[in-house]
């Protein structure tokens, strides 16, 4: 069965993680248990959360976009390898008053995660098997340089918050289920700018368009996760988060890759295949390679070329390289062609489907 996340959310598959949160949080809002008791709205509202839950987490989505549905098995097969992102069970911790501050905040504080930054970029494999260097564009808070994060204008007043009277906390929610939290108009201060900074206009920060290299290690696969320290938001009074980057390594025309291990089908003349011969083949790091295939070679035969595959992210040394041999015939026969197979087919008159024929027999036998 088929799910398609970014349907159920009803975003488009570019969407940003702002965007995928705003349609959870519209939608979480619509269907959930307390406010729609329908038991159509439970199984949407557990839908909704199965998305959310791939989506909202870079490293999930990457693996979901490349893999699509059977994301997961590739998650099992160790593609997966980072332990960030949260994991929640949508039924637990169920207070409506807080309800999506307990979504969002885990085991980082919400204002340590609130400064990170979490961003995708798709590599080659060529680009993996050497390493490179990337530059990626991130848009991200920076303090103000005019005011230095205060939010205030040079000589600008400064007063008592309007929205919690000074005290720098709130009563939020409903019933006997509310809760007091730190005030969202003065972020805790209790004090507010009267006059704010023309810059920024009081937030103490500017939106600035970073271009930011980035070095890929060789070795890296799907679902490696770098981290950039300090390389987040800044808050106003200049403490900054991380910058995440989510490696997608797009796949290879011709190389498939299997963990460290690397796999090429070659294509070999008959006669190459009957005589052995020698064979250039192609390698990510530009150089050909040269092998020899033995005399008598089979289509699919594989061929193992230790230490030709991937750079090992951890530890040393590479991965192998299987060649599978996959023998072709010349396209069009001539007459001397002709001859030449006809000659052969005299040499070697053996039926090659005898044993395949035999095995149908056996069964007609034990019936
Ligand atoms: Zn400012
Ligand atoms: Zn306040």
């Amino acid at each position: 069965m088929a799910k398609d996340y970014y349907q159920i959310l009803g975003v488009p598959r570019n969407a940003t993680a702002e965007e995928i949160k705003r349609a959870y949080r519209r939608l979480a809002r619509q269907y959930h248990p307390d406010v729609n008791p329908s038991k159509e709205a439970a199984e949407k509202f557990k839908e909704i959360n199965e998305a959310y839950q791939v989506l909202s987490d870079p490293e999930k989505r990457s693996l979901y976009d490349t893999y699509g549905e059977r994301w997961q098995d590739w998650q099992r097969a160790g593609a997966y390898t980072s332990n960030v992102g949260f994991d929640f069970d949508p039924f637990a911790d169920f207070g409506i008053g807080d309800l999506f501050d307990t979504f969002f905040g885990t085991t980082r504080t919400v204002e340590e995660r609130a400064l990170d930054i979490e961003a995708r970029l798709e590599i080659d494999l060529e680009e993996a098997y050497r390493g490179a260097t990337k530059r990626i564009q991130v848009e991200r808070e920076e303090v103000c340089l005019t005011c230095g994060g205060s939010g205030a204008r040079p000589n600008g007043r400064v007063g008592t918050c309007p929205t919690c009277g000074g005290r720098g906390r709130v009563r939020m929610g409903f019933s006997f289920f509310s809760t007091e939290t730190i005030c969202p108009d003065c972020k805790g201060a209790g004090r507010k700018v009267v006059d704010p900074c023309m810059e920024c206009g009081g937030t103490g920060l500017r939106t600035t368009l970073r271009t930011i290299e980035v070095r890929i290690p060789q070795g890296v696969d799907t679902g490696a996760r770098l981290r950039l320290r300090g390389e987040g938001h800044s808050s106003p009074s200049g403490r900054k988060g991380n910058l995440y980057i989510y490696l997608v390594v797009r796949p290879h025309p011709i190389f498939k890759r299997q963990g460290d291990d690397l796999h090429l089908e070659v294509p070999i003349a008959f006669y190459e295949a009957g005589l052995g011969a020698e064979i250039e083949i192609p390698t990510l790091d530009g150089k050909t390679l040269k092998f020899r295939i033995p005399a008598g070679t089979q289509t699919g035969q594989t061929f193992r070329l230790a230490g030709k595959g991937m750079p090992r992210l951890q530890g040393q040394g590479y991965g192998d390289l299987y060649v599978t041999a996959k023998i072709v015939l010349p396209q069009n026969l001539g007459l001397k062609d002709r001859q030449l197979f006809l000659e052969f087919s005299k040499l070697h008159p053996e039926n090659p489907r005898i044993e395949l024929l035999g095995e149908v027999k056996r069964y007609d036998k034990t019936r």
